[in-house]
């Protein structure tokens, strides 16, 4: 059994990013929109602006109140679109109930779109005609690279089917030659699906769902689950329980999220090479 070290696999990555940055002839800066002030995204926009200053990449955050009108931000995005200096632009997820997250995510330029959440870079990605992906999707493809798990011919189990985790892991595991279930919250007979799983991947948002009964044994589980439980952070997985029956698992904090990060610098840099 072994746990793996995100942050480690996310500092080869950051020093990689870094070095990539350095020989480019252009400066790359990612603006983030922010709408409201969801304690989780405050969080999360401060260590995406923390991790693109250390790689040399500008940052810009530009605020907008939870009450704000659909059109302001719409019009707001269409100007960064603009902007040569502008190289990427993240809508930070969730947006308030009053805000339609499709319309104002299909603003944003494709060429710009970081997060690969536009219908263009999403139905390549679909199609099989790319490997750009969600940046936490596309960390969980790093981390199986990394620990060499062979994806080819084995047995996936994704649990959750979000445009922004589940479904985008699920095309490029498929990609990737694996045999993928995508499973959700009306999925019958869960177990029985994940316990054939040779890679198991959960993100559904609820904390230590996974129990040792769902899991094969010697399998690579992949917790995305971010919850917090009397004030300390867990994933979707009873991690103390589940480890023993593993060949490889991921932990929380430390594990996924710090690869999310990571690959979002990834591509800010893929967005410029053009080798979406
Ligand atoms: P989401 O949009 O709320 O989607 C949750 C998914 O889980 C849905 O597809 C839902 O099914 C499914 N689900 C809920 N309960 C289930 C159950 N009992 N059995 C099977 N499926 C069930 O969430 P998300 O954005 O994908 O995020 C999931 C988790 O990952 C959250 O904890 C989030 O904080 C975390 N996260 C972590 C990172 C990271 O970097 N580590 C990044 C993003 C998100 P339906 O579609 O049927 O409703």
């Amino acid at each position: 059994m072994k746990v793996f070290d995100g942050k480690t696999l996310a500092m080869v990555i950051k020093s990689q990013v870094a070095g990539e940055v350095k020989k480019l002839n252009k400066k790359l800066k990612l603006a983030v929109v922010l709408v409201g002030q969801n304690p989780a995204s405050e969080i999360y926009v401060r260590n995406k602006e923390r991790a693109c200053k250390d790689v040399g990449i500008d940052f810009e955050l530009i605020r907008f109140a939870e009450t704000c009108k659909q059109l302001d931000v719409i019009k707001k995005i269409k100007e960064l679109n603009k902007k040569p200096e502008v190289t990427a632009i993240l809508l930070q997820l969730p947006l308030p109930k009053h805000l339609n997250e499709r319309d104002i995510i299909e603003t944003i330029s494709p060429e710009k779109d970081v997060d690969c959440l536009t219908q263009a870079n999403f139905g390549k990605l679909a199609l099989g005609l790319s490997d750009f992906a969600p940046c936490t999707a596309s960390g969980i493809l790093e981390i199986l690279k990394a620990e060499q798990i062979a994806i080819q011919g084995k047995r996936v189990a994704v649990v959750g089917r979000s445009a922004l985790v589940g479904l985008p892991t699920q095309m490029l595991l498929t990609k990737h030659d694996a045999t993928v279930a995508l499973c959700h919250s009306k999925t019958q007979k869960l177990k029985k699906i994940t316990k054939k799983a040779d890679i198991l991947v959960v993100a559904i948002g609820k904390p230590n769902f996974i129990t040792k009964k769902y899991v094969k044994r010697h399998a690579v589980v992949i917790d995305v689950g971010i919850n917090k439980v009397n004030g300390k952070i867990c994933g979707d997985v009873d991690f103390k329980k589940v480890k023993k029956k593993t060949h490889l698992i991921t932990p929380v904090p430390g594990g996924v999220g710090q690869m999310t990060v990571a690959m979002l610098l990834k591509n800010i840099l893929l967005l410029n090479l053009e080798k979406k």
